[in-house]
């Protein structure tokens, strides 16, 4: 070493530069961790706010379902309200409230109640399996339990719920029946009828499917009540009271319909007039009511006789009918008139234990050799009518 002085001096500056290379990694080293934590930090809060995004996303889905379900109750609504048949309010409804269940493979079922016996008849059914067959006519155990309890159910396992006997539903079904949601339909305190849904599958229902089938049953009941009404102020209007038969007015509007419909098609269809034979004779000799009695027992074989013909019967007034028969040829008209004859003449009706019997006569005319329009039809057939009097009574005469 030349000069001891330098070589003290180059030691220290290696030294100084050791240092403070020492120095400036260290300081890099603390801001890569620094930098590193701030990652994981920010990888956290990522995840977080992700968990956060699919409960939200979840909750949206859920709103998304609960705001299609309210749209459908929507709809179902207005529909409801938009008719009065009976037969109408029970399609829409079962139609409806299955697709608003939805996914599950499930039957419905529309039962109505007989308010005075209590007793439930099935109404309507609806399944997605075309060999469905439900032999429960009048409910299984379920829909009794509801019944008898007025209260919604939901059995998410039928094996094991302990209120049901899962051994006798086996026994009564031909379905196997794994989970189940009733629903009674109660308007004014009275069950009018059951909202039935049931699956093969375990916990095919949740307690948001008998929720929304409740909101169902609420809306449902109303209508369905007063479709009830509808029908029963209908059939006061179109059905005769002593006799059950149509009223003067509406077998009048069929006649009508009828021969609009024979004139498309081209087909004839026949009237025949009745009317009961010496019937004031009868009432003086046994009373008015006995002459009702008559009325009714009449009505009873006329109904029950024409019913295979397909046939319109109404009374046309007093003690007479009129008899419509659809796509009858006057022959065949006069066939079946002639057969009922025979048989009224041979029924006998009890009165105060004595054997009463009485007859009656018929005309008939045939649209279209006969006349055109209903009322023109009718005079035909009252002539006609005149003329089996005339010629005797028991009788029937074509126009
Ligand atoms: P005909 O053989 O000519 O028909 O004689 P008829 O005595 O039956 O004569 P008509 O048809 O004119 O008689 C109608 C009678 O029917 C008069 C009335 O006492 C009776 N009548 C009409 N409506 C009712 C009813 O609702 N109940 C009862 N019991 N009798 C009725
Ligand atoms: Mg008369
Ligand atoms: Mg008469």
């Amino acid at each position: 070493m030349s000069n001891p002085l330098l070589f003290i001096a180059n030691l220290c500056i290696l030294g100084c530069a050791f240092v403070i290379s020492i120095f400036l990694v260290s300081k890099k080293n603390k801001k890569e961790y620094a930098l590193k934590l701030r990652i994981e930090d920010s990888d956290g809060r990522i995840n977080i706010a992700y968990q956060q995004l699919q409960v939200e996303e979840s909750r949206n889905r859920a709103l998304c379902f609960k705001l299609k379900r309210y749209d459908a109750l929507a709809l179902l609504t207005d529909k409801l309200n938009q008719n009065l048949s009976l037969d109408d309010t029970l399609d829409t409804l079962l139609n409806e409230s299955y697709a608003m269940l939805g996914s599950f493979e499930f039957v419905g079922i529309l039962y109505l109640n007989d308010a005075a016996t209590n007793t439930l008849s099935l109404a309507r059914i609806k399944s997605n399996s075309p060999d469905t067959i439900v032999k429960e006519k009048n409910g299984n155990i379920f829909d009794q339990w509801a019944l008898k309890h007025t209260q919604a159910l939901l059995v998410k396992d039928t094996s094991s719920d302990f209120r049901f006997d899962s051994e006798r539903l086996r026994n009564a079904s031909q379905r196997f029946v794994g989970s189940v949601i009733v629903s009674p339909l109660v308007s004014q305190n009275r069950t009018i009828g059951l909202m039935h849904f049931d699956s093969r599958y375990l916990k095919a229902f949740n307690l948001e499917d008998l929720r929304l089938l409740n909101t169902v049953a609420d809306i449902a009941s109303v209508a369905i009540d007063n479709a009830q009404l509808y029908q029963r102020t209908r059939q006061l209007a179109i059905k005769d009271g002593l006799t059950g038969l149509y009223t003067h007015k509406f077998i009048i509007e069929r006649l009508e319909e009828e021969l609009k419909r024979c004139m498309h098609s081209g087909v004839s269809i026949s009237v025949v007039m009745l009317d009961i034979d010496f019937f004031k004779r009868y009432n003086d000799q046994y009373g008015h009511l006995a002459g009702d009695a008559v009325l009714k027992n009449l009505s009873v074989y006329l109904g029950d006789y024409f019913k295979k013909h397909n046939a319109i019967v109404g009374r046309f007034g007093g003690e007479e009918f009129l008899i419509i028969l659809p796509q009858a040829a006057k022959q065949e008209a006069y066939l079946a008139a002639e057969n009922i004859r025979a048989v009224i003449q041979e029924k006998i009706v009890m009165i105060r234990r004595k054997l009463t019997t009485f007859t009656v006569s018929m005309g008939i005319a045939c649209f279209p050799q006969d006349a055109q329009q209903a009322n023109e039809l009718l005079d035909k057939a009252d002539s006609a009518l005149y003329e089996a009097k005339r010629t005797g009574r028991n009788r029937v005469c074509l126009y």
